[in-house]
Formats: structure tokens, sequence, C-alpha cells
């Protein structure tokens, strides 16, 4: 076995690294360029030009207009502004929404809170591949429904949903209302996806779709919100006319502008990508649970990010693993890198009816631009040695 001479990332899913084309790219806002883009003067119109440009460059990979991009402070803010923008206008007990079982904490949390308020809404299930179907979706909808927010590709087990399916779904429903005014506004979560998937919003059929630049070699704090031309949204951030009122506060120039040429290198280089890493992906999982005895793959095997491997390994604990993961300088992850600190067993993994001894024992490893062959035979090496040892320690083997 070959030494490990250099530390192995595999936690992507959480952050990239900013790439340095990228960074080099936002000095010059953080710097020479630091007008407020709501000055008059020169250096306040650099700014605002830089902004705007960015949206355009956005809504050309989103295929939409630039007044259909607002940006936000990240994927949990566009998330909120979405939910909230929509729900919290409508008059409390009377509306409803949908939500998958297996959304981010930004939707699920969002969604527990708007119910407190009694805007109740419903959670449709996965079935034992981590995938919703559309006709529950659909059986869900209400006479009050007024969302619906589905993520396109889950952040713990990588699963893909069926977005366009939804999407056209939705669109024959509004087409031909069953209640007068009722129009089923969908959301997507599209954090886990940016970078990696095609965003096209109009093939996608959504009217909302969340983005955050720190998954796609981008800074961290900047988002963006795809809203289509006639949504109306209630602005959660109030103070100021930026982001056509929708999200007040002076702009986030540099994180803009990176999150933009960000989204732009990810998008060149896409599809060669996607190849590489689900080449990359298949090698990796085939290997795992080859060579490790009773491990198991959270997720369907071929439905789900190219760069998502979730494993279970009977009777020992995730946290355990990847504490002796750490030690060899390898980075990994249980879960949502929100949600683990939590000592229950992730809502996604419930959702998957996993069997007890097998609940905790789930490691994430999500594969990115720097990751090799090597580096993931090394990771297996590794693995086995450490899952040996905790069994060998365990009460539940
Ligand atoms: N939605 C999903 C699916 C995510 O994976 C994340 C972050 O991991 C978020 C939302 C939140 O994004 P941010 O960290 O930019 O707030």
């Amino acid at each position: 076995m070959t030494k490990n001479t250099k530390s192995i990332y595999l936690d992507h899913a959480a952050a990239t690294p900013l790439a340095p084309e990228v960074l080099e790219k936002m000095l010059p806002y953080l710097q020479e360029e630091f007008g407020n883009p709501n000055s008059i003067h020169s250096k306040g119109q650099s700014a605002k030009n830089a902004i705007e440009n960015a949206r355009r460059d956005i809504a050309k990979i989103l295929f939409c207009k630039p007044e259909e991009i607002v940006f936000t402070g990240g994927g949990t803010e566009s998330d909120n502004l979405a939910l909230r923008g929509i729900l919290e206008n409508s008059t409390a007990g009377k509306s409803h929404f949908i939500i998958s079982a297996i959304e981010h904490p930004a939707i699920l949390r969002t969604a527990e809170e708007l119910a407190k308020r009694g805007i109740e809404f419903t959670k449709i299930p996965i079935n034992k591949n981590g995938i919703i179907s559309v006709s529950d979706v659909e059986k869900a909808i209400q006479p009050n429904t007024k969302l619906i927010s589905i993520m396109l590709a889950n952040n713990e087990i990588g699963t893909l949903q069926p977005i366009r399916e939804i999407g056209k779904m939705i669109q024959k429903i509004n087409e031909k209302p069953k209640t007068k005014n009722q129009e089923l506004i969908f959301h997507t979560d599209a954090v886990q996806a940016g970078g990696i998937l095609n965003l096209d919003t109009r093939h996608l059929k959504v009217h909302l779709l969340s983005l955050s630049a720190h998954k796609f070699y981008g800074p961290k704090g900047v988002g963006i919100l795809f809203v289509k031309k006639g949504v109306k949204l209630y602005p959660q951030v109030l103070g100021g006319a930026q982001e056509r009122g929708l999200r007040a506060g002076t702009e986030n120039v540099a994180g803009i502008v990176g999150c933009t040429e960000a989204l732009k290198f990810a998008e060149n280089s896409r599809k060669k990508e996607f190849t590489r890493l689900e080449k990359l992906r298949n090698y990796f999982i085939a290997k795992v649970l080859r060579e490790i005895p009773k491990s198991r793959l959270n997720g369907d095997s071929e439905n789900r990010l190219p760069n998502n491997a979730n494993f279970s390994f009977f009777g020992i604990e995730g946290e355990s693993i990847l504490l002796r993961l750490d030690f060899e300088e390898i980075a990994a992850s249980t879960g949502s890198a929100c949600a683990s600190g939590d000592l229950d067993p992730s809502h996604v993994l419930t959702a998957l009816k996993i069997p007890h001894k097998w609940l905790h024992g789930s490691v994430r490893f999500t594969l990115g631009k720097s990751t090799t062959k090597e580096d993931l035979d090394f990771v297996v090496t590794r693995l086995k040695k450490i899952v040996k040892d905790l069994r060998a320690i365990s009460p539940l083997v």
C-alpha cells in the first residue's frame, strides 16, 4: 500500500474550494472597484455594471431573462425566499404546500415554521431507491395548494428527482385549473446540481430555482434565486430597492462576480466532467461493495449525482469512521454538513427505511475536480481496515 502523501477531500457536497480563476475575477471588486453599486458616481456605476453583466451571464446558463435572476446570501436564503415569499403572503389557514421527505433543512425547517402559522403542508415519501413519484405529488394537490417544492438532487444520497415530469404535470393542471384562480407555483432546490446538471429552467418547467455558489467552486455566502416573470414574491429582507425590491441591502459585488464566473467555468466543462466523475464514482462504489463485507449503497445506483457515493456499514457508527478517516487526512461526511452534529439518524436515511443496525453507519463521499482513481484506491484500502477495526469492538456485530 502506498502512503498517502496528500490529504484527500471527498466532501464536495458540503463545500468546494474557490477556483483560483474565480478569485482572480473577484479581487478587483474587493480592492480598486470597491464602489457601492447604488452610488451615482463612476465607481458605483462600475460595480453596478458588474452585477448586471453577471445577471446576464447567469440568465444565459439558466435559459431565462436577466430580470428573472435574484442574487441572495446563499442557498438557505434562496430557499427561504421561495417558500416564505410565496406562502407568507397568503392567508394563514387557507393555503397548502407540498415538499418531499428528503428536502434540505433550509426547506424542511421553513416548512415547519410556516405550519406553526397554520399554512399546512404534505410531505411526499421516497421509494426504496430514494426517489419520489410524480403521481404521489399529483395526488397530494388540494384545491388550496399554492406551492410545490421538490429538490433536483439530494444532498445526502445524491438521488435525482423527476423535476421535469413534475413540472409538466403542474403545467397541465395550470392550463386547466380545477378551481378558479388556482395557479400552482413550482420550486426546485437545485443547490447540489449547480455546475453538474443542466439548469435550463424552461426544460425543467420550474417557476423558482435555488442555487449556491460555494457548491460549484465559487465563494460562500452567495446564492441565486430564479424567479419566473409574473411570479409574485413577498420580500423577506426589507430596507432598500436592490434586486427589484426582493432582497434589500448593499449587494455583495465580489461575491456575485465570483458566483457567476464559477458557474460559467463549471458550465464550460460540465458534460466532460460529468462523464469523468460518473466513471470514477461507479468504480469506487463497485470496489467498496466488493471489498468491504456488509456494506450497502444508499440511494439509486444510477439515478444519482455523478459525484455522490453514500454507503452504510453494518453495526458501526458513521462518526467513528469519519474520525478515523480524518486521522488519515481523508475528509468525508455522515450526511449534510448542516445536519451533522445531530445525534439523530439523518431524516433522509430514515425516509429510505434503512434497518436500524445499518442506519448509524453511513458515510457520504462526494467527489470533485481534484479527485483521482488513485485517491479512491487509497480510500478503499484505509476504509477496509477502519471498518474491520471498528467492527471488532462493536457490541452490535
Ligand atoms: N439546499 C441544499 C440541497 C444544500 O445541499 C444546501 C447546503 O448544503 C443548502 C440548500 C444550503 O445552501 P447554503 O449553504 O448556501 O446556505
